[in-house]
């Protein structure tokens, strides 16, 4: 509807940028809320609303909601393996965020709600073979998602239903298996695998390196789906009438080795490999079962990994170089 007043939370950052943008296209009232300056945000559009609020405080999530009709919350303390496995309580504590959010939703009546939950909220029993079926969405409970981020996401996710069936606020739900794209975090310590990839083959093209590091034995797999999916999915799911969490991923299951193998395609380039098996590695194989989201939605995620990942590779490289002169040229 072109009269909406829309807000992201969360916009300074990689998926919420993207999102942004999209809605941009159809409305015109877009408020974009990071705790970011705005100098830090991955996109500024500068089309929306954009304002810096630190959205674990209950009256900046009221400031934040007031007057307008949608909240897509994607706010969170969040990054790869590396950063959720070292930093349990800080994840744990964007269930702030979430909390103050439905609050002032609550309060100010907007029309619908949408939280952005992780496959992380599966148990680590069901991931613990290379050759993982897909997760469907029951298979979160009996509980015991990842520590610290796994947790707060899926009390959220409890949150936002009770929201639902007792104050009335329309909510709903996505578990985001893996995102990857252009404008995502490539390095720093926050980035996730396919980033980290890239990085690791652009720089080392770049400086004439023959050997890249992989996290584990290269084994392990997962699937990533591209940041368009992503956002046409949150879409679909928040103008749906489903309130029950759906799966919002890729069902393209590869080993880490061969998410390497398609980034060392495109650059043209082959790499010898050294593995750290203490490196944070995470379960040991997850793939999205997208049954329940074609069932409920017609449609489920499509972009080939390969097809996301020219589109990132290619975003990186130039990130890499613009950054920092080649070491040896
Ligand atoms: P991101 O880190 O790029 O973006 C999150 C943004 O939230 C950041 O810009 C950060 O500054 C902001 N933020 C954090 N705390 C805040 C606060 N207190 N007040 C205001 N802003 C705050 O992450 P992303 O990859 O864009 O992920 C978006 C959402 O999707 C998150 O909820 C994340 O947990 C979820 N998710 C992402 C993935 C993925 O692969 N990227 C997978 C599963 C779930």
């Amino acid at each position: 509807m072109p009269d909406e007043r829309i807000v992201v939370a969360g916009a300074g950052g990689f998926i919420g940028g993207h999102l942004v943008r999209s809605l941009l296209e159809e409305h015109a009232s877009v408020v974009g809320v990071d705790m970011k300056p705005l100098d830090e945000w991955h996109q500024l559009d500068p089309r929306a609303e954009n304002r810096r609020l630190e959205l674990s405080d209950l009256d900046a999530c009221r400031e934040a909601v007031a007057g307008t009709t949608r909240v897509f919350n994607l706010a969170a303390d969040m990054g790869g393996m590396g950063f959720i496995e070292n930093n349990k309580a800080l994840c744990m504590l964007s269930v702030l965020i979430n909390t103050h959010l439905l609050m002032a939703a609550r309060e100010h009546q907007v029309e619908r709600y949408f939280f952005a939950s992780s496959a992380c909220v599966y148990p680590d029993y069901r991931q613990d073979t290379p050759d993982n079926p897909g997760l469907r969405e029951a298979d979160a409970y009996p509980a015991m998602p990842e520590d610290g981020y796994g947790w707060e996401k899926l009390f959220s996710e409890r949150m936002c239903r009770h929201f639902g069936e007792d104050f009335g606020l329309a909510t709903r739900v996505a578990r985001y298996h893996n995102v990857y794209g252009p404008h995502g975090t490539w390095s720093g310590g926050r980035e996730k695998a396919p980033a980290a990839i890239c990085r690791k083959v652009a720089e080392a093209k770049r400086s004439g390196a023959r050997e890249i590091e992989i996290w584990g034995d290269g084994e392990q797999t997962r699937s990533f789906m591209y940041v368009d999916d992503c956002v046409l999915g949150t879409r679909l799911l928040t103008a749906s009438e489903v309130t029950e969490p759906l799966n919002l991923g890729s069902s393209e299951m590869v080993t880490i080795n061969q998410l390497v193998d398609i980034v060392e395609d495109i650059a043209g380039v082959r790499f010898r490999r050294a593995y750290d098996l203490d490196a944070p590695k995470g379960v040991r194989g997850r793939s999205s079962d997208n049954a329940l989201i074609a069932d409920r939605l017609g449609w489920e995620p499509s972009i080939t990994l390969r097809d996301g990942l020219e589109r990132t590779y290619a975003w990186i490289h130039d990130e890499v170089a613009a950054l920092r002169p080649a070491a040896a040229a």
